[in-house]
């Protein structure tokens, strides 16, 4: 392990100030995967300021009529919110779905959304690995890859992200409030995790000294049909093979409008923009749920170990619609 220095943050201004944009240098907060990194010498700052003072902590309500979450909220606090749990219960859900209480306490809204791929190879400083190293390889390609992404990948990196959290913001149409540097932004969502590319390195488009300071939601929370479905090895404490999040606003038997979001499939949590267009208006059948399902998965690519997902998608989709609408599609006559 390198030896690094450390600081504490007084403000938000002191936090900008200590980081600078300098390289090496590394905000800490729940530490829950930074710190894991650091012990295994795949993190190697030479700074750490440590922002659990910064006034980072409350919920509020915004005046779009939406929510805004503090970065520094833990995952546990956000998760047992009453405004958060009844008008956003999808979130709620899939923060639950993740790690393990005691990690729920310790990590932080903002870590969550930074947390890195748990690809074994990226934890093994032994192998090559272009998320690590760049240039370095990639042997999850030909090894290991049950885990590994189907949508977005490339001949560089196949990691998938592996945050619950992020699956149902996502499908919330979130947006990532940040200051740096270069002052505050607002980034929508499906914009702040970046594709591998050939850039696997890089997993966020945020700035180097920009600070995660809030998540927004809007006011449409969908609390009335939604579903986070997680596909696990184990019911906890496991990460997803594939996640649906997935929030519907029926008119009669229609869908009036519609958001899905699927983890453990890619770089980033996955909407399909295009796909999702096909359902609105549309009626609320078992045929045109499986078409939809079928679409999320056109462009899909499987390896030898993680084929599988592909009709894991699919299944999976259909079923999230099931929970979140409470039809049972198997009887329907158009079900085949
Ligand atoms: Fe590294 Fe990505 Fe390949 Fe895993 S999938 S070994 S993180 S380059």
């Amino acid at each position: 392990m390198n030896r690094f220095s450390y600081a504490r943050a007084t403000d938000l201004r002191d936090a900008l100030a200590q980081h600078h944009g300098a390289p090496h240098v590394a905000f800490v907060a729940g530490g829950t995967n930074l710190v894991d990194l650091i012990r295994v010498n795949v993190e190697r700052p030479v700074r750490l300021i440590d922002i659990t003072r910064l006034p980072l902590k409350s919920i509020d309500e915004t005046p779009a009529g939406g929510l805004r979450i503090g970065a520094l909220v833990t995952n546990s606090a956000a998760a047992r919110n009453r405004t958060i749990a009844e008008r956003y219960p999808l979130l709620s859900k899939a923060i639950l779905a993740g790690a393990s209480a005691q990690i729920r306490n310790a990590a932080t809204i903002g870590g969550n959304l930074l947390q890195r791929t748990r690809c074994p190879y990226f934890y093994d400083t032994d192998v090559p690995c272009n998320k690590r190293e760049p240039g370095s390889g990639c042997p999850a390609l030909e090894g290991v890859n049950r885990m590994h992404a189907i949508l977005g990948a490339s001949e560089h990196c196949i990691a998938v992200h592996p945050s619950d959290m992020c699956v149902a913001l996502a499908a919330l149409d979130a947006a990532v409030h940040t200051d740096g540097p270069h002052g505050a932004r607002a980034i929508a969502f499906p914009d702040f995790h970046r594709l591998p590319g050939d850039t696997p390195h890089i997993d966020t488009n945020l700035d180097r000294g920009e600070i995660v300071t809030a998540v927004e939601l809007p006011p449409q929370g969908f609390a009335g049909h939604h579903a986070y479905l997680k596909l696990r090895e184990r019911a906890s404490y496991a990460f997803a093979l594939v996640s649906v999040a997935l929030a519907v606003e029926l008119d009669g038997d229609a869908i009036r409008d519609v958001r899905c979001a699927l983890g453990g499939v890619a770089h980033k949590p996955w909407r399909d923009f295009d796909a999702e267009s096909m359902l609105r208006g549309a009626p609320l059948t078992g045929d045109v749920v499986r078409r939809f399902a079928g679409a999320l998965v056109r462009n899909a690519q499987g390896r030898r170990g993680n084929a599988f997902k592909i009709e894991l998608v699919t299944r999976a989709v259909v079923r999230a619609f099931q929970i979140a609408t409470g039809r049972d599609f198997r009887s329907e006559r158009d079900d085949g």
